[in-house]
């Protein structure tokens, strides 16, 4: 049996297969049949997923997940992670906040696996405001500590929290209670977020900007979208893929980042290649105009303690970029 879900404005279709030869109540059936169409929602457009065994764990294992994320945070079971972004003298110059929880069972969980948990349960909202206050709470640490990041601290921020209208007022809260001055936090937002709600976006971008608070462009290029919204949206920073960034060993790969830096360089945005591994892809992004990086090269994305450590050597000693 077939269930199919389709979306009319750009013609795709997702299948949800059943083997109804099996022993099964109907409703049972459909409810299965239902499931595996969920799941091929999920994967993206034109999908046919079969439902089996696997599958019926895998659902459960993300339902009780997702029901543990109130409870999580009301736990402290997240935290934030910081990766540095450095400039061509090696100079630490902002730095990424990333989200972790650390689940009472099955350790340190993803973002990549609760994030979209968060956003389908509706509680993604809730969840970025705790992480916009717990980052501007740590520049206040930082402050307090006479610590001292240079450059702006950047945040994700997933379509859900555009979506809510709620995000410049957020913000704003979060800098007042803490002091922080808004130049120092920027938000990281995916081209489809951008894209997703342009007219909302717009707004809330706007309304952010007026605050003081930039914006990147986190993804850039991978997002199947057009760039129109490059001309339209208030846009400070692009950042280049990793996956731009794994091929550069070839012609086409580096003509291709070399067109991304063009586009940041004539709109005036600011452009950072994140996820640089290895000295040979740091050299490729140099030669090509590239100013400003992020990746495991650099340092892993650490604890706040670790990362408080990093920031006073760095300031003393920056890193070798040549
Ligand atoms: P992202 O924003 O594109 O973050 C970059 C990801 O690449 C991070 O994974 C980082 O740890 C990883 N990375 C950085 N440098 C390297 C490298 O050199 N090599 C490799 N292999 N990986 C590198 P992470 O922390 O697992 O986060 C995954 C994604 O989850 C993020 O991608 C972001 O989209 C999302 N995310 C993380 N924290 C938050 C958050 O607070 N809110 C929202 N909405 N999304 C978040
Ligand atoms: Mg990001
Ligand atoms: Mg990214």
């Amino acid at each position: 049996a077939y269930f199919v879900g389709s979306q009319p404005v750009n013609l795709t279709f997702q299948l949800g297969i059943i083997d109804v030869s099996l022993p099964d109540s109907a409703e049972n059936a459909l409810y299965r049949g239902y499931l595996a169409m969920q799941e091929a929602i999920r994967k993206g457009s034109n999908q046919a997923v079969f439902f089996d065994d696997l599958l019926e764990e895998q659902i459960q294992r993300d339902r009780d997940l997702e029901d543990a994320l109130p409870s999580a945070l009301e736990n402290n079971e997240f935290s934030l992670h910081y990766q540095p972004k450095v400039d061509a003298n090696g100079q630490c110059c902002g730095a990424e906040a990333l989200l972790r929880w650390h689940h009472g069972d099955q350790g340190l969980i993803s973002p990549a696996i609760f994030i979209p948990l968060a956003e389908r349960s509706g509680f993604m909202p809730k969840l970025g405001a705790w992480v916009i206050n717990e980052a501007c709470a740590f520049l206040g640490r930082l402050r307090e500590q006479n610590n001292h990041l240079p450059g702006r601290l950047s945040v994700n921020v997933s379509p859900w929290q555009l979506r809510e209208e709620t995000l410049p007022s957020t913000l704003q809260s979060a800098l007042q209670a803490t002091a922080i001055p808004a130049p120092q936090i920027e938000i990281e937002l995916t081209e489809s977020a951008l894209v997703d709600s342009l007219v909302t976006a717009r707004k809330q971008l706007q309304a952010i900007r007026e605050l003081g608070v930039s914006i990147a462009v986190d993804d850039f290029g991978t997002g199947y979208s057009s760039l129109a919204y490059l001309q339209d949206l208030p846009l400070d920073v692009l950042k280049i893929d990793k996956q731009f960034v794994d091929n550069l060993d070839s012609t086409r790969g580096q003509q291709l980042v070399e067109g991304i830096i063009n586009i940041g360089t004539v709109l005036d945005m600011t452009v950072v290649a994140e996820g640089i591994e290895d000295r040979t892809q740091l050299s490729a992004l140099c030669a090509l105009g590239c100013q400003y990086f992020q990746g495991y090269l650099f340092s892993k994305p650490l604890p706040e303690e670790a990362f408080g450590e990093w920031l006073r050597k760095n300031l003393q000693t920056p890193l070798t970029t040549s």
